[in-house]
């Protein structure tokens, strides 16, 4: 079967995961022979079984739409939340659970990271710039929310409460070190629900809004037995 996915993001991810049974990273991908890996290839339009590049179409027995807030084209009331999050490394705090804080203004938390590349292997990963400290841990705190598809670099105000609200929680994370700041927006419906649509040939998932992690591999499955699995 001849399957396009659009949008690497998270959802695309987990559909090739699901899909395809494959981990996702460009390199291992590129390293397979039934797999086509199109870095940096803006997809202008997506019918069932048809993707449109600039004035090219594109034809695949089935097309996944995981463009989040790329597509805008088709889903009109689609909006984005910007969200500003920092990495620190620290020696001396360990913490082995996500954990939420509370906050006047946000929905914060911190959560404890593996070492290396996010669960890739390094060998498949040209993308992490980010070094690590030999047997430093590594947590992220997160995450900012606010009404605007900007994704400039993080605000004073932003990396002040962020970072503020962690050093409450000890002070130890006064000596951390900060060694990524990642700003993004995040695809959401008015409701702040997630969104799938199938049709013969064509399944569109959206609006994760900022659970992505928790709800994408569910909102995949769903997708996918109520999509490609049950029409073929
Ligand atoms: C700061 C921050 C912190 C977050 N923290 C959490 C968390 O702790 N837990 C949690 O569950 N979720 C979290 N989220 C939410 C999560 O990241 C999102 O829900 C998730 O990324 C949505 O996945 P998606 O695949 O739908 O969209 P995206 O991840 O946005 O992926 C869309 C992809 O499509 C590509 N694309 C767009 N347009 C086109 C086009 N025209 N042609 C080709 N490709 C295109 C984009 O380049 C992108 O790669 C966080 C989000 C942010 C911003």
């Amino acid at each position: 079967m001849n399957i396009a996915i659009v949008g690497a993001g998270l959802v695309g991810r987990v559909v090739a995961l699901n899909l395809l049974r494959k981990p996702f990273s460009t390199t291992y991908f590129n390293s397979l022979a039934n797999v086509f890996w199109r870095e940096h290839t803006k997809v202008d339009k997506i019918e069932a079984g048809k993707i449109h590049i600039g004035k090219n179409i594109e034809c695949f027995d089935w097309v996944f739409d995981a463009r989040g807030l790329g597509a805008k084209e088709y889903f009109t009331d689609l909006r984005g939340v910007r969200g500003e999050l920092i990495w620190i490394e620290s020696n001396d705090i360990t913490i082995t659970r996500p954990t939420r804080l509370l906050h006047p203004r946000y929905k914060l938390y911190i959560v404890p990271r593996k070492n290396g590349c996010e669960g890739i292997e390094l060998e498949h990963c040209k993308e992490c710039k980010i070094a690590q400290t030999a047997n430093s841990k590594r947590y992220i705190v997160g995450a900012s929310e606010i009404e605007s598809e900007d994704n400039s670099p993080i605000s004073v105000r932003s990396s002040l409460e962020l970072l503020s609200a962690l050093f409450t929680i000890h002070p130890s994370f006064g000596e951390a070190r900060v060694v990524n700041i990642e700003t993004n927006c995040r695809p959401a419906f008015k409701d702040n629900l997630p969104r799938i649509e199938n049709q013969k040939g064509l399944t569109r998932i959206n609006g994760l809004y900022r659970h992505g992690y928790l709800l994408a591999p569910a909102i995949v499955e769903e997708a996918l037995n109520r999509g490609i699995r049950e029409f073929n």
